[in-house]
Order: C-alpha cells, then sequence, then structure tokens
C-alpha cells in the first residue's frame, strides 16, 4: 500500500520552547538522539508509518516552535490536529507552570475535545517538579488524556506516548470521521 493511501494520524507537538519537542520526535522517527538540534523555526512536518493492532497508519507529526510569537499559528493547526502531545520538562518548573497557558490556547482554537496526553521529557535529569505535583495537576485536569514520562537521552519512554496518543484517536476520532465523511457522500449522491 502507498504512503498516500495508508489512513493518516495527524498529531501536534506543543509546549515550551527547549522543553525537547523536536528532541523526542526525532528520537521517534529514526531512534537517533542528538543533542545539537537546530532550533525549530514555525512549524515543521514529519512522517512515519506506524502499526497499531496489526493495521498500518501513517503519522504525520507536526512539531512547533513553542515561542509565544507562534502560538497563533499553532491555533490553526491544532483544529487540523487528531490529537495533542503536550510536553514540559520534567528538570523546568517554568515549563510545568506554563502548561495552564498551553490549555487556554488549546481550549482558544477550539481543540479542548480532541485527544492529549501529557508528557514529562528528560527523566534523565534531576527533577524539579514533583510526581505528586505532577499526578495532582493530570487527575484535576479533564483534557489530559494520559500521562508519560520519557528520556530521549537515555532512550525511556520514546514510542509509548506516540502509540497511546494513536491508539487513542483510532478509538476516539476515527468513528467521527467516518460518520462525518458518510454524511459527505450523502449530499453528493442526492
Ligand atoms: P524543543 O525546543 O522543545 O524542540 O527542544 P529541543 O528538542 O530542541 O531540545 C532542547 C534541549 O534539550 C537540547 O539541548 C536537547 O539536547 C535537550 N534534550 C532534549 N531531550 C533531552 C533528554 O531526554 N535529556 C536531556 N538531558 N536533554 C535533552
Ligand atoms: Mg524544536
Amino acid at each position: 500500500m502507498s504512503k498516500s493511501e495508508l489512513e493518516t494520524i495527524s498529531i501536534i507537538m506543543v509546549g515550551d520552547t527547549s522543553v525537547g519537542k523536536s528532541t523526542l520526535m526525532k528520537k521517534f522517527i529514526s531512534g537517533q538522539f542528538s543533542d545539537s538540534l537546530a532550533p525549530t523555526l514555525g512549524i515543521e512536518l514529519y512522517k512515519k508509518e506506524v502499526t497499531i493492532d496489526e493495521k498500518q497508519y501513517l503519522y504525520r507529526i507536526w512539531d512547533t516552535c513553542g515561542q509565544e510569537r507562534f502560538r497563533s499559528l499553532s491555533k490553526t493547526y491544532f483544529r487540523n490536529s487528531d490529537g495533542i502531545m503536550l510536553l514540559f520538562d520534567l528538570n523546568s518548573t517554568n515549563s510545568f507552570d506554563n502548561l495552564s497557558s498551553w490549555f487556554v490556547s488549546i481550549k482558544d482554537s477550539g481543540a479542548e475535545d480532541i485527544p492529549l496526553i501529557l508528557v514529562g521529557t528528560k527523566c534523565d535529569l534531576e527533577a524539579n517538579v514533583s510526581e505528586e505535583t505532577i499526578s495532582n495537576f493530570v487527575n484535576e485536569n479533564k483534557n489530559i488524556q494520559k500521562y508519560f514520562k520519557c528520556s530521549a537521552k537515555d532512550n525511556i519512554g520514546i514510542d509509548e506516548p506516540f502509540f497511546e496518543l494513536g491508539k487513542l484517536i483510532v478509538k476516539l476520532i476515527f468513528p467521527i470521521r467516518e460518520r462525518t465523511n458518510s454524511k459527505i457522500k450523502i449530499k453528493k449522491s442526492k
């Protein structure tokens, strides 16, 4: 089956600058860890074929730049995404504190109903955000479907967040997409 025939799963990666979005995404795509990636400018698209429950999908992963001036750009991409991966750096309390403003952006762009998972990065470093603070935040926030910890550097928890988000999308978003497509078909045949 060619890439264009595969069903696509579009994921957007967001979170403050330097939490490790590009590094995690590249580790997932190519298995490589690089500590000298050029900063992401605006938004970049990466693709990978992934098998979920014996079916192949094409992942389209949008890697965004976390800087404030690109927030409005991210908004349009939220709307075209099937799922959101929101990241913070376990080593940086600031990146954790800023999660609430990311939720405001997500809500403002009307994307609060799409599956979202939270990822704490760089678990190889000393954690400055406690497990208790994180679990309270996750429990109180109904928009977070799951939480994962990872380290691109030490190769811990790389695939899980991508697979789990993919599974949530197949379960929650695809049935809606099929219904919408069949509605369009009905209209066309009239
Ligand atoms: P982005 O701005 O969110 O895309 O962040 P980058 O992927 O560019 O990473 C920012 C910095 O964090 C870089 O210096 C990375 O090498 C470093 N980094 C990324 N992932 C890890 C990790 O798992 N462990 C450690 N120790 N550093 C990491
Ligand atoms: Mg980046």
